[in-house]
């Protein structure tokens, strides 16, 4: 499904990060005109370099928690903006909370006055460590709210719920995707997660960080199928009125992912064990069957496929070539 965004303008919170760069592309591929609003807390400018001279793109450098003004009309908002993995949002908790709390506020109140439709860019981690598997939407989840991981899973929860209330109050046409692990070049490569560190470990032939004893699930979505699930959801016709759940059902232990890596990657790398973090989910995979019905969608690309697409850019990121001429 290719809808067409010609004359369309789109506003991409957290899009200089790796979802929201991908985005950003897509959507002005697709002819939109882009307003990217990002502090570059996660994000890097190199994510965007490549639009800044279009002038269809347009870059608003803000933190979503602060008040945000925008001029002229605006049709659609995707609210991307948060940082995402474990060291990152632990960083600063405090700052994590606000970001998804006062963020998506923010947003919200920009999309009931432009009369643009909403994206909330969710989380799997509203789960929790769930205890029902496959996740399905109407699972309430099995969230710590006093961890380390809080400030992002409540957080998350907390901007689904103003959603919501915002939805049900006619405020604004809102449509929530829960997003499960996504993956793919433009990646940070210490982003600390999963599949950036057992990639670059590999390339450097450094000891492959295992944690607990790589029997714990996860599933992996690459990032070209996510970036379809997302604008499916906004061109849907009408708000589905529940959170949508975005991720591909293939289900990989942590040892799976890392022996694959191990057979792309020509690496002496070795794993090695270290002990699981707090809150760390044992298990993790959508069921996507509601995305299925309500917006024909499913993810394409295999786990394979997806990791080959990915290395050569943690490989240009590790190892940058040398400039031409040089000696
Ligand atoms: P990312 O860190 O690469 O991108 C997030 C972007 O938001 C960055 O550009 C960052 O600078 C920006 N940002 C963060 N805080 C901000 C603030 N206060 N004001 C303005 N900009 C701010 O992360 P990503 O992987 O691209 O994730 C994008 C979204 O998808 C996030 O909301 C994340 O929670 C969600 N998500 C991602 C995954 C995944 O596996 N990548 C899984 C679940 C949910």
């Amino acid at each position: 499904m290719e809808m067409s965004l010609f004359r369309k303008t789109v506003l991409v919170a957290g899009g200089a990060g790796f979802i929201g760069s991908h985005l950003c592309a897509e959507l002005l591929g697709r002819g939109a005109r882009v307003i990217c609003v990002d502090s570059f807390l996660t994000g890097r400018r190199g994510n965007i370099a490549r639009f800044l001279d279009d002038p269809a793109f347009r870059l608003i450098e803000n933190d979503v928690a602060q008040p945000l003004h925008v001029d002229g009309r605006l049709h659609q908002i995707y609210n991307l903006a948060s940082p995402a993995s474990p060291p990152q949002y632990q960083a600063d908790p405090e700052h994590t909370m606000l970001t998804n709390v006062l963020g998506t506020r923010n947003l919200l109140a920009l999309a009931r006055d432009k009369s643009a439709r909403f994206v909330q860019a969710s989380t799997s981690e509203v789960y929790g460590d769930p205890q029902m598997h496959p996740q399905k939407e109407d699972y309430v989840g099995h969230v710590n709210c006093t961890g380390t991981r809080a400030c992002y899973d409540e957080g998350k929860r907390a901007a689904e719920s103003l959603c919501f209330d915002h939805l049900r109050a006619g405020a604004a046409d809102v449509r929530v995707a829960r997003i499960f692990n996504t993956y793919g070049p433009q990646m940070c490569p210490d982003d600390g997660r999963i599949v950036s560190n057992l990639i670059c470990q590999a390339l450097q032939n450094r000891p492959m960080t295992i944690y607990g004893d790589g029997s714990q699930t996860r599933s992996f979505c690459y990032v070209s199928d996510m970036v379809e699930g997302l604008i499916r959801l906004m061109e849907r016709a009408a708000p589905p009125e529940t959170p949508v759940n975005l991720g591909n059902p293939g289900e990989f232990t942590v040892m799976e992912l890392a022996n694959l890596i191990r057979r792309l990657v020509p690496t002496t790398a070795k794993p090695v064990f270290r002990p699981l973090p707090q809150d760390d989910p044992r298990k993790r995979r959508p069921d996507i069957s509601l995305a299925g019905q309500l917006l024909e969608w499913r993810p394409q690309v295999a786990l394979e496929h997806g990791l080959r697409q990915t290395i050569p850019w943690f490989e240009s990121q590790l190892f940058p070539a040398a400039p031409e001429g040089a000696a």
